[in-house]
């Protein structure tokens, strides 16, 4: 097995994953109501996706 030769700080370490934070996706509007939605996903408020209406919104 491989062992690392020196310990790695908790600074180092914790400067390494500074990088793997989820950044919030950016909202995109909707093609059928122009509301800001997700991207990727069904519409929340009219219930379309790719240009038809796959869900019916509640009331
Ligand atoms: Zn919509």
């Amino acid at each position: 097995m491989a062992m690392p030769k020196k310990h790695h700080s908790s600074a180092r370490r914790d400067r390494r994953r500074s990088h793997l934070g989820l950044k919030p996706s950016k909202p995109v509007l909707c093609a059928h109501c122009k509301q800001p939605t997700r991207p990727h996903r069904v519409c929340g408020n009219c219930g379309y996706y790719a240009g038809m209406e796959v869900t019916t919104p509640e009331e």
